[in-house]
């Protein structure tokens, strides 16, 4: 199983670091910020000790495409009314796909963004002109991830992330990254996870299909949310994210938790445990 969790990317060890993290959980795949995801501060890669974490990745036997980069969310694909936010959107994005290219990483998970005050089609439209107009290098690639719908967002139908994808001018450099917790609060049934592939499948293709979120949801089917919860404390439940992480035809993909802190403390080794454990441990509220 390809499973892992996010990690931080902070000062002294940068990505050196977010390996030594990672490994700590039992994690052979991670996600990570480049920086403050709010924000658009970044360092030069040069600090980030690229070369050690490539090594100890390399001495655990995980190949560069196990570390996965998350787009911080001020990039808002999908906006056509803010001058602003709408060139931060193009140049941001290239920056951030030229920082993958030079880390030596391969996935960039993105939000498709928010419409504010236009709508959904209008949302779609302005996502597919902003993302043709950054130029992604045959090393890396933007994996659109579902969203819950809450808001302005697109993207929380896979029918919106057919259109986005079948109109991009670089369709090769393109997937999907799926997050439980967001198509359960988008209204799609979890518990059944085959026929949300079959529909994926139908709708998207499964071979667009790069990485998965596994999250719990604090909230039911089609809240439109977006409340992570720990694994097996929330709607969704340790069976269904266990079969999930599980299912064999999405063996191949790195699943990711994005669960909360519990106590200030992360939960990563102890969910990990158990979604791997043959004996279904369950993680129960005491
Ligand atoms: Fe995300
Ligand atoms: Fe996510
Ligand atoms: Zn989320």
């Amino acid at each position: 199983m390809i499973i892992g969790c996010h990690v931080q990317m902070k000062a002294p060890d940068f990505l050196k670091g977010s390996v030594k993290e990672a490994l700590s959980y039992g994690c052979n795949a991670f996600m990570l910020y480049t920086g403050a995801p709010q924000n658009t501060k970044r360092r030069d890669t040069r600090e980030l000790k690229i070369q050690e974490a490539a090594a100890l990745m390399q001495a655990n036997d995980l190949p560069m495409d196990r570390m996965i980069i998350h787009a911080p969310y001020i990039i808002n694909p999908a906006n056509s009314t803010k001058e602003s936010v709408m060139e931060l959107a193009v140049s941001f994005l290239q920056q951030e796909i030229q920082r993958v290219h030079e880390i030596g990483a391969k996935y960039l998970v993105l939000h498709p963004g928010s419409y504010t005050i236009t709508d959904t089609e209008t949302g779609i439209h302005t996502a597919i002109s902003q993302l043709n107009k950054v130029e992604v290098p045959d090393d890396v690639m933007i994996t659109l991830e579902t969203m819950a719908g809450k808001g302005s967002e697109i993207g929380w139908q896979f029918e919106q992330l057919a259109e986005i994808l079948s109109n991009l001018k670089q369709k090769d450099r393109y997937g999907v990254c799926l997050d439980t917790c967001h198509i359960n609060d988008a209204g799609y049934d979890v518990t059944k996870f085959d026929d949300v592939l079959d529909e994926f499948d139908h709708v998207i293709g499964l071979n667009k299909l790069k990485v998965i979120h596994l999250n719990d949801s604090l909230n039911p089917r089609g809240s439109h949310k977006d409340r992570h919860a720990n694994i097996g404390k929330g709607t969704i439940g340790f069976d269904t994210l266990y079969a999930i992480a599980h299912n064999k035809r999405i063996d191949h993909i790195a699943k990711i938790l994005e669960t909360p802190y519990v106590d200030g403390k992360p939960p990563y080794k102890e969910e990990i445990a158990a979604l791997t454990s043959n004996k279904q441990l369950r993680i129960q509220a005491q």
